[in-house]
């Protein structure tokens, strides 16, 4: 055990002798951050290997299945107060603030720069979180292209990337960083390709784009307050590998708690990702009776609430939506003969646009399949879910009586007041879902991951959702905004940097 450690520890201390590939910037991670940097950094004369952990036709991460808007906000100064609002008490360093306010004003400019068509969402202003908020009056949500949705401001980043002279890896995941012991500079990365290590090695910076945790449910047990477990409608290649590479160099941390969730949503384990289900979203409103319970067979909160990804006011302040697992969606004959419960609107989410899965229009094959179960009456309904003995009775006579009465005196639910008819009645566990982690290594306003006392390890980068900007509350499509922000800074500091003989 201690000689296989002190080979480890050897084999960080030990430069390659010989290299595989050599370039100016190495960018980990084809995701709209490692493209943002790629562009940017090849644009200003660079040579540049970008790796992706996925196959060709997989890359992308979260940005391809992502709905595919990004904040360009309008004023600096707006941005700054509305970011500080956001903020609140999980304060971010003003310098930070003011580079992320000041650089996402120009990101129409730069999309425009690199052939894109920058569309303003159709419904402004209702794409402002909090719009009660400070400084709220600077969001403004774009895509590119005529269609929002299906994957089209990716679709525009990626044909960007192609048509430079960038060297993309697919399928090259990379392992760990190569720092140099005596200057503790980032001199390259260990990749693996073909399922063997390769010495890259990058003359001026290496920029870790990689993503979050979002697929790694040990990370999310010990930095996701209160989470057991929890799982992603985004990439499952984001494992946050870029946070170990990060630590293993000396980094810190920074909003490993934060993160774009949770919902609730139906998990498999023949599938990577969420399915989403249609009652369950606010706009939507299938007919029939349909509560979600826990582990108590209670309901917990209103099932039709439109959370700020994942956060819901309570006691007048914003939290994440309680989620005590295991929670089972309850549901009557009504329901599953009015159509599909799954959301398969191929618009954004990796199951929908990249599993490709049909559900039946009947739901006759996820009964089959087990992923729906029933029984006969909600008694024996509880028995089969194993939760307290006459639970499911006691809470479906509840909720009928609010139906009844026409106010949800428990949790105040508005949408979907229908009661439940004569059984059989119908479960789906839910398990907690999320759109992506915040957390990474903490970088400063030049992109550089920095170490806990705040010093830069030299020439390191990160852009992106990997330790990004987001300590509490979000304002939807930032994040993607930030990755053009963030991997233009990284990519300019980064190309600035010497080259290494
Ligand atoms: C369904 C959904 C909808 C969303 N909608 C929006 C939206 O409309 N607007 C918005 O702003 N945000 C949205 N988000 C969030 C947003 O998509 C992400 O936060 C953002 O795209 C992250 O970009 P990124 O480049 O940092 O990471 P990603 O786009 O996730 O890219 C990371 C890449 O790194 C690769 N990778 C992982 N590990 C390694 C490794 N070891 N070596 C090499 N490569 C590696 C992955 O394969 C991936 O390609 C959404 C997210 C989801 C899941």
């Amino acid at each position: 055990m201690i000689d296989q450690m002190d080979n480890k520890m050897s084999q960080r201390n030990t430069l390659p002798t010989t290299w595989d590939a050599v370039a100016d910037v190495v960018v980990v991670g084809f995701g709209g951050a490692g493209a943002a940097t790629a562009i940017t950094a090849v644009e200003a004369g660079a040579s540049v290997i970008l790796l992706d952990k996925a196959p060709q036709g997989q890359e992308g991460g979260n940005t391809r299945v992502a709905a595919q808007g990004y904040l360009n906000t309008s004023s600096t100064e707006a941005a700054i107060t509305y970011f500080n609002a956001l903020a609140g008490p999980y304060k971010v360093p003003q310098d930070m603030v003011e580079v992320w306010a000041d650089e996402m004003c120009k990101n129409n400019d730069w999309l425009s720069s690199i052939g894109g068509d920058p569309q303003e969402h159709q419904f402004q202003p209702a794409g402002i979180e909090f719009p009660d908020l400070p400084g709220a009056e600077c969001v403004h949500k774009y895509h590119h292209g005529d269609i929002l949705g299906y994957s089209k401001t990716w679709e525009m980043l990626e044909q960007a990337v192609r048509a430079r002279a960038i060297e993309v890896r697919y399928e090259c995941p990379g392992q760990r960083l190569l720092q140099d012991p005596l200057t503790q500079e980032i001199v390259g990365v260990v990749a693996l390709q073909n399922g063997k290590p390769v010495n890259i090695k990058a003359k001026k910076a290496v920029v870790l784009t990689c993503g979050g945790f979002e697929n790694n449910q040990e990370m999310i047990r010990n930095y996701l307050t209160g989470m057991p477990y929890c799982y992603t409608s985004g990439s499952p290649f984001n494992e946050g590998d870029g946070v170990r590479m990060a630590m293993e160099v000396g980094a810190d941390l920074w909003h490993m708690n934060n993160f774009a969730g949770p919902s609730m949503a139906l998990k498999v384990a023949e599938f990577p990702t969420t399915f989403s289900m249609m009652a369950l979203h606010f706009s939507h409103e299938p007919v029939g009776g349909m509560v979600v319970v826990g582990p108590d067979g209670k309901r917990f909160t209103d099932e039709k609430y439109k959370t700020r990804h994942g956060k819901v006011e309570q006691s007048g302040k914003w939290q994440a939506l309680r989620t005590p697992c295991p929670m089972h969606m309850i549901f009557d004959q009504t329901m599953l003969d009015g159509g599909p419960i799954y959301d398969g609107k191929p618009t954004h989410g990796w199951t929908q646009i990249m599993s490709g899965y049909t559900w039946s229009t009947d739901n006759r094959v996820e009964l089959a399949k087990g992923w729906i179960k029933s029984a006969p009456t909600l008694a024996a309904l509880a028995t089969l879910l194993k939760l307290p003995a006459g639970s499911l009775d006691q809470t479906v006579a509840r909720w009928n009586a609010h139906c009844t009465a026409g106010a949800d005196s428990d949790f105040g639910r508005s949408k979907m007041l229908a009661p439940f008819g004569a059984g059989p009645y119908y479960a789906v566990e839910l398990s907690p879902s999320m759109l992506n982690t915040q957390g990474g290594p903490r970088r400063n306003k030049h992109a550089q991951i920095v170490r806990p006392d705040g010093t830069p390890i030299p020439r390191l980068y990160s852009a992106g959702e990997l330790g990004s900007m987001y300590s509490y509350l979000y304002q939807g499509t930032g994040n993607i905004g930030e990755c053009f922000a963030f991997g233009r800074i990284a990519a300019r500091n980064a190309v600035a940097e010497k080259a290494l003989t």
